[in-house]
Formats: structure tokens, C-alpha cells, sequence
């Protein structure tokens, strides 16, 4: 889950790796650290409890000189955040450096072996095995690369591991196990970096090269090799990535999170480009990799992933079964993993995970692979892990995204998750001429729509002080807007720390509505379809138990003006589209919620953008 960087080249190596962490904070923040190899005196390290920006104070301009050096941002599994936590950790004398991202799960065990043979431990974590591994391979005259790789067959779990050593000048190892977080090797001008993610890099070079599970890199300023575990080399060409340095800045935006919320409407655009034919009326998918037979042959669809990529499936699953007739579920990844399902290869499993990186989704599609089944992925980073299992990639396009509570990566995959459902339903045969006329005609309307959804924000501050100060909040929502409703309640949790709850809202009478009084106010999501009237009713019923109810409701709909409190307007869509720009309200309402209370917006406490670990 943390960000590591690695710099060998030409240039100071301290800078370089203060600037990369600066990118990856997202990926975990409770301490820093970077580790300089000095060429005469060894390695330095200068570690930090605490934010980048601690270890920056300390440091000050007295950054530690050398040319090479390992920077580390943790998200802490074993031990407390602390200073002596923190990475790189050393071996006993302090000439092994190694970064760490994952979960030794036999660390105890080979901690104790070590400590036996007389290895002193400077910290609680499960990652320093590591360099006391290495370092007493090294004593045995293995490599640093041999010493890497005779590790990772010590170590269980997945990871993502960097070292370098001061007994062999210039040159770094990494290798990766499993599906912890990725390393991506950049190829500069007299000088290699290794990243846990792409804007580490893009400031260096644009010319990258990624390293796949049971893969070691070792690269000098000039030199890049790749192998496997066991010492076979691995050819590998790097590749160009089309991200702009740019847009990873805020610009004039408070917080990414916002930035990220108004790029929605653009980021719509580049989703559906060349994907749907406005003049035809169709759906064009060029890397959907299956056959009509293989298409006409599925008999279930499974969707998986996490947080709000599960609640992205579970919309896919109206989507999909309604549309294709296939009978299609949606599950969390990490249940679903454990369950025993049933697959084969009429199956057909679409993952989501913007990152790709995913731990629990990742591994459910491995044994989703190994039982047969056919994979389609969303994913939006480039060379990540899901692509390499899926037989096919639908990259959502939503641009890079920074803030760690997803904004746009959601409204993007909703939309690819309709694309594809629209192009089953057409390939199966399931979708009439008109409906798709008219679905193709809603989504050619959604980056307006989305933008008009964005005109307006005032009212979300005026909210913000109206409800801020509350502890609880219900969401609810009925049929396809329920995940709306989850999703809802968990922005606010996400970034605001309130806690919140979604429903449906047919569930209330079964218990929740015990809860209701004037203290919990309601949001309720109410668009104009089928469940219209069912979930009036339920509005209703809360507020006639002294509920607060803030209503999302279809433009023109003055209906609930007479319940609500206070009245959302969204654009009026067919039903099925309405979870798409439902998803605006409740992105803005959180945010000026969290502004409102004063939250750390885009790295709100004890989370990170992509989960690499279990
Ligand atoms: N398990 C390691 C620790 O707690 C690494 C965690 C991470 O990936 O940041 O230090």
C-alpha cells in the first residue's frame, strides 16, 4: 500500500526522492523516509513519524548527499507509526538499505531465526526481515541480487521490495511477489528510477517498463536486467505513458478531490470516445476480446471489486442482467474470493479496480483465470496487474487521479460499465433498435449533463453549514440506486469521518427506522422511474418521525418540495442512466461537508488510494 522510489544516476539522489514521495503520499502517509548512499561514508537514512512534510522540516536544506537513495511512504500494517518504524530499514551495520511494501506473513518466524543468530532489530516491523536477510546472504558471498532473490523465497505473502547496498556502488534490486503494489522502472538520460507508480516518474522520463509478479529488476545508471526468482533472465522493452506532468498539479483548485469531481464531464468524454457511434446509434468495442459465439455462450456474468468499484458493480448488475438477460451478481472481491463460486468458462467476470492493483480483486481473478472463466477488467492505469489476467482491458480513461476518496474514477467506470452492457445487449441480440437509440442518445447528453450538475455548488455549502455538525446520516435509495446510496454514505465517512449509513429503502421498516428521529437527518435518493412512488412513501415515513430530509430528486419533480427539507435537483434521464449523475450530489455534498469540518480532504486518516494489501 505505501509508495516507494529509487533514483541511480548523475544528480543528487535526496531531492529526487523527496519530490517522487511528494507524488505517492497518496498511497500512504503516517511516516517517510529516504535512504542516501553516500559514496565514502555508506548509506545515510533520515526517517520520520508523520507526513512528508515532517521529515522535510527536519531535513531542511541539509539534505544528505550521494547519487543514489530509496525513499519509502508507509501505510503501517506491523508496528505503530513511529520514527523507528519508518522505512528504509538497515541491516545491523547499516549497509543494506530496503523499502517494503506488503505484509511479511512469516516474519515472526524468521525474525526469531535471525535474532538467534545474533541480527539486532531496530524497529516492530514485519519488514525488516528483509535487510538482515540480505545481509546475511551477502556475508555468504551472494550478490545483492542473488541475496534479493533467495529472500523473496524466504518471505510468504505479496510484495513490492527495493534495496540497495553500499558494498556494491550505483546499483538497486527490486523484485515483486504476488499483487502487492507495482513497481515501475523509468528509463532516464544516465539514470534509472524504480516507482511504485507512474507520477513518481513522469517529471524524468515518460519511457517506463513494468515489473511483473515473480519478477527482480536491477538497474544502474546505465544498465537495466531483468529476472525471474530463480536467475532466468527476462527480456522486457519499455514503453511510452501519455500522462502530463500537468495534470497531476491541483492548478487553482483547494483539493485534488474537487479538481477531480469538475474534470468529470471531460473525463466522460474520453471514456466514450470511439467507443459509442452517436450517428449510428451503437457501440463500437474494439478490445472486447470475445467472439459472438463465446458472447452468445455466457450464462452468468459476476462482477467484482471494492469500496466504490463494488459499488460500481453492484449498478453494473441492473445494468447488465436487464439489458443482456444474462442473470448477473455483483460481489465484493474479498468475499467472493474466499467463497468457493461457481465458474466456468461460460462465466464471463468483469473486475473493478481503477489502480488495477487491488489485492483482494487481483487475486479473485487469478482463481477466477484458473477455473476457466472469461475476464473483462476496468482499470485505468496503464500495465497494471488486473490487465495482465483479464483477456480483456476496458480502460476508463478518467485521467489520473489524485484525491484518495474516488470521484471521477467512479462516474467513469459507471459509464464504461454501461458501454459494455449496451454492447453485449446488441451482440446477444437482447437490445432493440430504439432502446439503444435512446441509450446512446442519454449518454451522448452526460458530459452536459454532468457539468450542469457542477454549476451549482453553492447550495452544497449552504448544506454543508446546515447539516455539518450531525453524527449520523442516512442514505437511501431504491433498485438502481442503492449503491448511489452506499456510495453516498461512504463519501461522507471517507472524507468527512461522519459516520453514515445507506440503505434501501424498503429496508427501513425492518429495523433502521428505529434510528430516525431529528438527529439523523436523511438523504434520500429520489428520481423519477418505476420505484418513484415506493420510495415517496418511505421519504415519508422519515420525515414523519422527525427526520431531516434532504431529497435528490429529477428536475421539474416539486412533489417532494412539500417533504424535503431541501431539494437536490439532478438532470431528468431514463432510469437506467440515473445512477450516473446521481453520483454528483453526493461527491459535493461530502466535500463541502469535509471543508465545512475542516477535514484533510485528499488524504483523509488511515486510508490510501490504492489497497495492496488484504
Ligand atoms: N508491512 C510494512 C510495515 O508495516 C510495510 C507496509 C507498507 O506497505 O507501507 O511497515
Amino acid at each position: 500500500m505505501c509508495g516507494i522510489i529509487a533514483y541511480t544516476g548523475d544528480r543528487q539522489a535526496a531531492q529526487l526522492l523527496l519530490d517522487g514521495l511528494s507524488k505517492l503520499e497518496y498511497r500512504g502517509y503516517d511516516s517517510t523516509g529516504i535512504s542516501v548512499i553516500d559514496p565514502k561514508d555508506g548509506p545515510k537514512v533520515h526517517k520520520s513519524s508523520g507526513k512528508l512534510q515532517v521529515l522535510l522540516d527536519i531535513l531542511g536544506n541539509n539534505l544528505p548527499s550521494g547519487t543514489i537513495g530509496i525513499g519509502h511512504t508507509r501505510w503501517a500494517t506491523h508496528g505503530k507509526p513511529t520514527d523507528f518504524n519508518a522505512h528504509p530499514h538497515t541491516d545491523c551495520s547499516t549497509d543494506v538499505v530496503v523499502a517494503h511494501n506488503g505484509i511479511v506473513e512469516n516474519y515472526l518466524e524468521i525474525k526469531d531465526e535471525l535474532q538467534r543468530e545474533g541480527h539486532k532489530f531496530a524497529s516492530e516491523t514485519d519488514s525488516e526481515v528483509l535487510p538482515h536477510l540480505i545481509e546475511r546472504f551477502m556475508a555468504q558471498g551472494y550478490t545483492l541480487e542473488e541475496s534479493m532473490r533467495n529472500s523473496a523465497q524466504r518471505i510468504r505473502g505479496a510484495h513490492a521490495v527495493v534495496a540497495a547496498s553500499r558494498h556494491e556502488p550505483g546499483k538497486i534490486v527490486a523484485f515483486r511477489l504476488g499483487n502487492a503494489g507495482g513497481i515501475v522502472v523509468g528509463y532516464g538520460k544516465n539514470e534509472m528510477l524504480l516507482a511504485s507508480d507512474i507520477p513518481a516518474l513522469l517529471n524524468h522520463t515518460k519511457t517506463v517498463a513494468y515489473l511483473g509478479a515473480g519478477e527482480t529488476v536491477s538497474i544502474t545508471n546505465n544498465q537495466v536486467t531483468y529476472s525471474l526468482l530463480d536467475g532466468t533472465p527476462v527480456g522486457k522493452k519499455p514503453s511510452q505513458v501519455s500522462y502530463d506532468p500537468l495534470s497531476a498539479a491541483k492548478g487553482n483548485y483547494p483539493h485534488f478531490m474537487i479538481k477531480e469531481i469538475h474534470e468529470q464531464p471531460e473525463a466522460v468524454v474520453n471514456t466514450l470516445r470511439e467507443r459509442i457511434s452517436f450517428d449510428e446509434f451503437r457501440t463500437t468495442l474494439d478490445e472486447f476480446p470475445f467472439s459472438d459465439k463465446e458472447v452468445r455462450e455466457f450464462n452468468r456474468v459476476v462482477l467484482i471489486g471494492m469500496g466504490t468499484s463494488l459499488h460500481a458493480a453492484m449498478v453494473g448488475q441492473t445494468w447488465i442482467e436487464s439489458l443482456t438477460r444474462i442473470p448477473t451478481e455483483a460481489n465484493n472481491s474479498s468475499e467472493y474470493r474466499y467463497r468457493n463460486p461457481i465458474i466456468d468458462k461460460r462465466t464471463l467476470v468483469i473486475s473493478i479496480a481503477q489502480s488495477g492493483e487491488t489485492a483482494d480483486t487481483v487475486s479473485a481473478m487469478e482463481m477466477a483465470k484458473n477455473l476457466g472463466a472469461r475476464q473483462i477488467t476496468l482499470c485505468n492505469i496503464e500495465g497494471a496487474q488486473s490487465t495482465r489476467i483479464a483477456d480483456g482491458t476496458m480502460f476508463i480513461r478518467a485521467g489520473l487521479e489524485v484525491g484518495v476518496a474516488s470521484s471521477k474514477t467512479f462516474v467513469c467506470s459507471l459509464t464504461t460499465l454501461l458501454v459494455l452492457a449496451i454492447y453485449i445487449a446488441e451482440r446477444r441480440g437482447t437490445l432493440s433498435e430504439n432502446h439503444a437509440r435512446e441509450l446512446v442518445t442519454e449518454l451522448s447528453r452526460l458530459p452536459n449533463m454532468l457539468g450542469s450538475l457542477l454549476s451549482n455548488e453553492q447550495q452544497y455549502q449552504t448544506l454543508a453549514r446546515d447539516y455539518g455538525n450531525y453524527s449520523n446520516f442516512l442514505f437511501l435509495g431504491r433498485g438502481i440506486n442503492h449503491p448511489l446510496a452506499l456510495e453516498g454514505a461512504l463519501k461522507l465517512k471517507e472524507i468527512s469521518y461522519i459516520h453514515a449509513e445507506g440503505y434501501q429503502a424498503g429496508e427501513m421498516k425492518h429495523g433502521p427506522i428505529s434510528l430516525i428521529d431529528k438527529n439523523m437527518p436523511i438523504v434520500a435518493l429520489i428520481p423519477q422511474d418505476d420505484l418513484y412512488e415506493k420510495m415517496f412513501n418511505n421519504m415519508n415515513e422519515a420525515a414523519a418521525r422527525g427526520g431531516k430530509v434532504i431529497a435528490i430528486a429529477s428536475e421539474g419533480d416539486s412533489e417532494v418540495e412539500g417533504i424535503a427539507e431541501h431539494v437536490i435537483y439532478v438532470p431528468a434521464t431514463s432510469p437506467l442512466i440515473n445512477p450516473i449523475p446521481m453520483a454528483v450530489p453526493m461527491q459535493l455534498f461530502a466535500y463541502e461537508i469535509a471543508v465545512h469540518r475542516g477535514c484533510e480532504i485528499d488524504q483523509p486518516r488511515n486510508l490510501a488510494k490504492s489497497v495492496t494489501v488484504e
